[in-house]
C-alpha cells in the first residue's frame, strides 16, 4: 500500500520514498532508461533486475492478468477453473515462455579450438518455441545450425540451451533468427555460420486466416557461409540431408 504520509513523517528520505511507491516493474523500467538500453520484447533484461525482484515482479504480473481476466468479464472470484489462473499465467511467462527475457544466459562454456578443425558440421532440428509479438500466441518449429569453427568451439548441447534461450522471449521470427546468430558468434566466434528456422505460426493457424498447414522457413548466414556460395550451398545439403533422416 503507498503511504500519504510526508516523506519525513514516515521517518524515509526524500530519495526513497518515491522508489517505495513504484511498482516493480516501473522501478526496473527507470533503471533500463537511465542505463540507455532498450528493453523491447525480444531484449533480454536480466542484466537489470536486482536480487528479490522477479518474486516481485511476478506477483505483479499476476495481478494484473487478474485485472485482465476481470476484464474478460470472467468469474474468477466463483470459477473453479481460473481462480489460480493469474499465478499460473504469470509464472509460465516469468520462467518458462518468455525466460530468455528475465533470466541469465545459461552458462556456456567454450574452448580452444587446439585441433584447428575447420570442417563443416550441422545440428539440428533443434525445437524452439516462441510466442508472436503481436498477439502473443505461439510459434513452434524447429532450427538448423550450421559451423565452421573457428578460434573456439562450443559442446554440440549447447546450441540447444542458446537457442531455447533466445526463443523463449515474444518475437517476430527474422529477429530471433539474427539474435540467435549474434549469441552463437559472441560464444564460439565462427568462421561460417548459418541457421535456419521453420516454424508454424499460431497467429496464422488458431486465428485471422486460419491456415492450418503453412510455415516460415528462414535463413541467415554469416562469415564465410556468406562470403562462399559452395560452403553455404553445403550447409543448405547437410540440413536437407538432415531434415530427410526425420521421416525415414
Ligand atoms: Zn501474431
Amino acid at each position: 500500500m503507498t503511504s500519504t504520509l510526508p516523506a519525513s513523517a514516515n521517518g524515509l528520505s526524500r530519495e526513497t520514498a518515491p522508489l517505495l511507491s513504484q511498482s516493480i516493474s516501473e522501478r526496473i523500467r527507470a533503471r533500463l532508461r537511465s542505463a540507455g538500453v532498450t528493453f523491447l520484447a525480444n531484449d533480454n533484461i536480466a542484466d537489470h533486475i536486482l536480487d528479490g525482484e522477479l518474486e516481485g515482479l511476478e506477483r505483479e504480473v499476476a495481478d494484473r492478468v487478474r485485472d485482465l481476466l476481470r476484464a474478460l468479464v470472467i468469474d474468477i472470484e466463483n470459477d473453479h477453473n481460473t481462480e489460480e489462473t493469474a499465478e499460473r499465467v504469470a509464472r509460465m511467462y516469468l520462467h518458462e515462455v518468455f525466460k530468455g527475457r528475465y533470466h541469465q544466459q545459461p552458462k556456456i562454456a567454450s574452448f580452444p579450438n587446439v585441433k584447428q578443425l575447420d570442417e563443416i558440421y550441422t545440428v539440428g532440428p533443434i525445437t524452439v518455441r516462441s510466442a508472436c509479438s503481436h498477439h502473443l500466441v505461439p510459434i513452434m518449429g524447429n532450427c538448423w545450425i550450421g559451423i565452421k569453427p573457428g578460434s573456439r568451439v562450443i559442446g554440440l548441447s549447447k546450441f540447444t540451451r542458446v537457442a531455447d534461450w533466445v526463443f523463449s522471449r515474444p518475437h517476430i521470427q527474422e529477429e530471433a533468427v539474427m539474435i540467435l546468430a549474434d549469441e552463437i558468434e559472441r560464444l564460439c566466434e565462427p568462421q561460417g555460420l548459418g541457421i535456419i528456422v521453420k516454424a508454424q505460426h499460431y497467429c496464422m493457424k488458431w486465428r485471422g486466416v486460419r491456415e492450418p498447414q503453412t510455415s516460415m522457413v528462414n535463413s541467415v548466414v554469416r562469415g564465410d557461409f556468406r562470403h562462399d556460395p559452395s560452403l553455404k550451398q553445403e550447409f543448405f545439403e547437410l540440413v536437407r540431408q538432415q531434415e530427410a533422416l526425420l521421416s525415414t
